[in-house]
């Protein structure tokens, strides 16, 4: 039987964070209760669909799905357990924002079948939360941490950001100590996007807030890299380092350009060489599906070549690279065949690597991915 990854969109946060460009909106709370009846109905649509499928991994993203009570959690995974088959050891994961959780809520999240918990801290200290717009503190991180581990969760991941505003190196060094004190066995850094439309784009462009230079940037993306590896973690994607054993079985199907389906306002699915998304509004999701609408707004085809530059870029993403059996067992096709221009001009660049198993990009051709990603598109 084929394995499905699920993805269920939960679009409500306290606040907007200022550099948010997700497609998430505060002060619509209200609005949760008739959310989670649409996403009932829209679970139901897919009964049909994903029949014969196995589910691997579900991931509620969002937004702040942790705005959710733990009822109402219960309430959607139920539903996908009625209409789904879901694997006995699937990893289903939350991401949580302290400030949103409590040791009550956690523990009904445990109970009801959440097994992995993706916590948003982003960053430790005040002034850079508050620079982020960020509504908590790093004892509310910490204390969530605590109540999340006496409810039974040991799988947990934490968010961190760099090259911030106001951002020192020693200021992620002194974030990534403490997290890494805390045994947290996933952490994803990532380095902050400054996306249009929002408070820090307006920010940037009218030099209210100032970047580290790019340098500082790069350099803060080295010593992460290099003290989680000190320290035990696998340095497995460009953004993700885990313990051994802990990489996010949900991220992987995406790198891996496997198929999965998203559930919710805005979501993105993957399926039936198809990508297609739902409405981004909660309002006109949910006026679609209680009339029995499907609320997917475009769909596109995936032509071959889309597959195969898609594989290829995504895969890239993942240290170890692509598997070249498994990109000849899908393709029919040995990628040395389709990307000789590039796979030469990269490696001579010192930018791409390549061995018996795998090609991937060297340290080098990570911190120059957009280069290699951009050439990797087939016309
Ligand atoms: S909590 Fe996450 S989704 Fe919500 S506004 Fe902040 S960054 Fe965006």
């Amino acid at each position: 039987m084929s394995a499905i990854a699920l993805y269920v969109h939960i679009p409500f946060c306290k606040k907007k964070c200022y550099y948010c460009d997700f497609n998430s909106y505060s002060g619509k709370q209200h609005l949760i209760e008739e959310y989670i009846g649409a996403l009932k109905k829209e679970i139901k649509m897919y009964k049909h669909v994903i029949d014969g499928y196995k589910v691997s991994t579900i991931f509620f993203g969002g937004g702040t799905p942790s705005i959710l009570e733990g009822d109402q959690i219960a309430i959607i995974m139920d539903t996908m357990g009625k209409y789904y088959d879901i694997e006995k050891d699937a990893e289903i994961s939350i991401e949580a924002n302290p400030g949103t959780l409590n040791y009550n809520k956690l523990k009904k999240y445990y109970a009801g079948g959440i097994n992995r918990l993706s916590i948003g801290l982003q960053a430790c200290q005040e002034n850079l939360l508050r620079t982020l717009g960020r509504i908590h503190s790093f004892e509310d991180y910490s204390k969530n941490l605590n109540e999340a581990r006496e409810a039974g969760f040991t799988n947990i991941n934490t968010d961190l950001m760099f090259s911030l505003p106001g951002q020192r190196e020693k200021d992620l060094e002194e974030c990534l100590e403490k997290v890494v004190s805390l045994g947290i066995p996933h952490i994803s850094a990532y380095s902050l996007i400054i996306e249009e439309g929002t408070l820090f784009g307006n920010w940037v462009r009218n030099k209210t807030i100032v970047l580290p230079d790019e340098e500082i940037q790069l350099k803060m993306y080295h010593n992460t890299i290099g003290y989680l590896k000190e320290k035990g973690y696998i340095h497995y994607e460009i953004s993700n380092f885990a313990k051994p054993g802990f990489q996010c079985e949900h991220n992987m199907v995406y790198w891996h350009n496997k198929p999965y389906i998203g559930l919710g306002a805005g979501s993105h699915s993957y399926f039936n060489k198809k990508r297609f998304n739902n409405v981004g509004s909660i309002e006109k999701y949910m006026d679609l599906v209680s009339n029995k609408k499907i609320p997917i707004e475009n769909e596109i085809d995936v032509s071959i070549r889309d597959e195969i530059s898609e594989t290829m870029f995504l895969g890239l993403r993942l240290t170890e690279g692509i598997s070249i059996k498994e990109f000849i067992e899908r393709f029919n096709i040995s990628p040395f065949e389709i990307y000789e221009k590039q796979i030469k001009k990269f490696s001579t660049q010192g930018l791409l690597e390549y061995d018996k198993t795998h090609i991937r990009l060297t340290q080098k051709g990570i911190d120059l991915s957009n280069i290699v990603f951009r050439d990797m598109l087939l016309d």
